[in-house]
């Protein structure tokens, strides 16, 4: 039996941590698109300068080059349960192949944990987050275009799965610890996890 989860959520609401600590105790595979164009940033590829540029803006990359980056990784990923979507999707468009992708493999998604976190906490945590990683889209700037884009990309894509009755509040201001319980219980609900 496989299960996928979605972590859905504002940008620096805590999706990647709270996807690092999950995988491990679950035996699923953190899929961070944000991560994955990093790493194509980082080294220098074709696909990492085309990114580079609307990342540093706030702005999203192209449907294709996430879909792209998530069948890749889906295919090679060996001995695991199934996935965390960590960041993907952020469009109809890329929710609409991730059904395909997972409907291929005889899976689907099972829930949509979505993490609630205040604007001025989101701001703070950014620049926090710029201070220890220096990301380059944790600027005051980007960070106003990234919360515009969640905010119309959320309304596209959370009533999408509210439709399938899968999405689950979590509520992100609290401490690691207390998220990472708030999100065990739910994943309690379904035994398959
Ligand atoms: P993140 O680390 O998830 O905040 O992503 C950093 C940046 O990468 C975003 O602001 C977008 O420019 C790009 N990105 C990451 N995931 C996606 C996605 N699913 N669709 C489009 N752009 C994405």
């Amino acid at each position: 039996m496989s299960f996928n989860i979605i972590f859905f959520g504002p940008p620096a609401a805590g999706k990647g941590t709270q996807a690092k600590i999950i995988e491990q105790g679950h035996k699923l595979r953190q899929l961070s698109t944000g991560d994955m164009l990093r790493a194509q940033v980082a080294e220098g590829t074709a696909l990492g300068k085309q990114a580079k540029a609307i990342m540093d803006s706030g702005k999203l990359v192209s449907d294709e080059i996430v879909i792209g980056m998530i069948a890749d990784s889906m295919s090679r990923a060996k001995n695991v349960k199934g996935f965390i979507f960590d960041g993907f999707p952020r469009t109809t468009a890329q929710a609409q192949a991730l059904d395909t992708m997972l409907a291929e493999r005889g899976e689907k998604i099972n829930m949509v944990l979505e993490l609630q976190v205040d604007d001025s906490a989101l701001l703070s945590r950014v620049e926090k987050r710029a201070a220890e990683e220096g990301r380059s889209d944790d600027t005051v700037d980007a960070m106003k275009v990234r919360l515009e884009q969640y905010r119309s990309y959320s309304a596209d894509v959370l009533p999408y799965y509210q439709a399938k009755e899968i999405v689950f509040g979590v509520d992100g201001m609290r401490s690691i610890d207390e998220v990472t319980m708030q999100i065990e219980a739910v994943l309690e609900q379904d035994q398959a996890a």
